[in-house]
This record gives C-alpha cells, sequence and structure tokens, in this order.
C-alpha cells in the first residue's frame, strides 16, 4: 500500500495541493481538538495513548520516490505530529527526512513538538525547498497543557522557529484552531520576527465557536500582520464566518523564505 497520497479536499489546499505522508499511527500530543480519532473511529484516548510507526513505513516511502520529482514538498503530516516526545519515534522521523532528500526531493513539517525538531535542522537547511512549520494555538502555558498535554510548550514551539530562521530555514505557523483569539493576537506578535508565513483559520466542530466574533478576529489579525509586515493567507471558512468573500478578501502571502510580500488570492485550508 502506498504511503504518499494526495490530499484531497481541505486538506489538499493545505498540502498547497501537492502530496503528504504520516508517519505514525496514533498521537502522543493528545489534542483534544484534534479531528483524527473522529476520522479513524477511535476513542481520542485509545489514539493518544499509543503511537507506532506505519507498518514497514520507511520501505514504503523509498518505493513510493523512487524516480518521482514531487511538485511540491512532501507534507508531513497530517494525521499525526512527526515530533512526538519518543526519541525512537523521532529517529524515524528524521530517517524519513534523508530519504525524502537523498530522492532529491523536499519536506514541508507541522509540528506542535517545538525544539524536538531542531534536531534535524541540519538537514532542513541544507535545501532551500524544505520549510518546517509550527502550529501556534495558546500563549498560556496552563491552557496549552490542558488542550494540548503532549505538545511542546508555546515558548519552546517560538524558539523552534527562531532556531530554524537562524539556520535559514523556511518557516511557517498554523494558527488553528483559534480557541482563544486574543492568546492568538499574540502569539502573532512574539513569532513575528521568526515567521515567513501565517495560515490563519477559525475553530471548528464546536459549540463555543458560535460564540467567537470572528470578523472582528478576521480584522484584528490581518491588521496586526499588515501592521508586522508579515505574510499570510486567510484560511477560506475564517473568511466565510468574518463575512469576507474569497473575491474580495485581499490575502496577503509572503514567498517562503523572504518577507517580500505579493498580493494573492485564494486560501488554505487546514488540518486541526
Ligand atoms: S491535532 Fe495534530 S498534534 Fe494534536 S493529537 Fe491530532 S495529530 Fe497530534
Amino acid at each position: 500500500m502506498k504511503l504518499i497520497y494526495t490530499p484531497s479536499g481541505a486538506a489538499g489546499e493545505y498540502a498547497n495541493k501537492g502530496y503528504a505522508a504520516n508517519l505514525f499511527n496514533g498521537c502522543l500530543h493528545g489534542c483534544s481538538y484534534c479531528y483524527v480519532p473522529r476520522i479513524k473511529r477511535m476513542k481520542p484516548e485509545a489514539f493518544a495513548a499509543r503511537m507506532t510507526p506505519q507498518t514497514d513505513v520507511l520501505h514504503r516511502l523509498k518505493m513510493d520516490l523512487r524516480g518521482r520529482k514531487l511538485e511540491e514538498p512532501l507534507f508531513l503530516c497530517f494525521s499525526c505530529d512527526p515530533y512526538p516526545p519518543d526519541d525512537k519515534l523521532c529517529a524515524i522521523t528524521r530517517k524519513a527526512i534523508e530519504i525524502v532528500m537523498e530522492s532529491g526531493n523536499a519536506v514541508n513539517i507541522l509540528t506542535k513538538g517545538g525544539m524536538r525538531a531542531a534536531r534535524d535542522f541540519h538537514l532542513l537547511e541544507q535545501d532551500k525547498r524544505n520549510q518546517i512549520g509550527a502550529t501556534l494555538t495558546f500563549m498560556d502555558l496552563r491552557t496549552s497543557q490542558k488542550w494540548e498535554p503532549g505538545a511542546a510548550n508555546p515558548r519552546n514551539r517560538i524558539k523552534m522557529l527562531n532556531t530554524a530562521k537562524d539556520f535559514g530555514i523556511s518557516t511557517w505557523v498554523s494558527m488553528e484552531p483559534v480557541i482563544k483569539p486574543k492568546q492568538t493576537l499574540s502569539l502573532i506578535i512574539e513569532s513575528a520576527p521568526y515567521v515567513d508565513l501565517f495560515k490563519i483559520g477559525k475553530w471548528n466542530h464546536a459549540a463555543e465557536a458560535r460564540e467567537i466574533d470572528w470578523k472582528a478576529f478576521y480584522h484584528e489579525a490581518t491588521g496586526l500582520l499588515d501592521e508586522l509586515g508579515c505574510g499570510y493567507m486567510i484560511k477560506r471558512d475564517l473568511a466565510i464566518a468574518a463575512g469576507v468573500s474569497s473575491a474580495e478578501c485581499g490575502v496577503r502571502s509572503a514567498e517562503l523564505g523572504s518577507k517580500a510580500m505579493r498580493k494573492s488570492v485564494g486560501h488554505i485550508s487546514h488540518k486541526g
């Protein structure tokens, strides 16, 4: 069975209409908002309790990449985190990166593992196409620990972005779910110096999300990002909730790797 797949629908937009691979089953981060247990029809506790490599994961990755040049960096991962609090699993992620790079391809990593990812920056810095992203959700440590008990703390995730920039690696941030909009705005301010591109969404699949004024959040977030000169993309569901049509919505996107801004039209979608 193939490991690399082309994500469809919202996930497809999120991976830049490219390719993705999920290296593991389960996820030790145990985020209480995670959509994956629902898709896999698992109890969230069972999904968070055990994380194992996919069957023959590295061999399948190698086979899938044989003689293949992907148009976009390979997205790691949608249904797990590539940098869990387990060194043996992180070692598999490193091997996966090596396999991808040896095949002449690049990776686009999204993690809540913070500085756990820095162990592989010596690899990522070797190819400018490689990208590393952090999901930033909460500024407050206790709130983060409540919602994402196994993930790295917020400051550690921002430190990871700072360190990646020092290595010259392209960085991006996924801001979704937005459960505490004020904290999201603080995270933008704190991380802006180290981020090439922000991808901003909202909070879905929760009754409490309806109580949030998405229009106000949209304007505050985009105003702040404009003020800070940051590149950003707004997810379609946030634009819709804010009452901004995709035709009218000026989505600003920075070229990854630089702060040079260009106007673009389009939205991204996202896991979480
Ligand atoms: S949201 Fe991501 S990091 Fe959190 S448990 Fe799900 S897959 Fe893991």
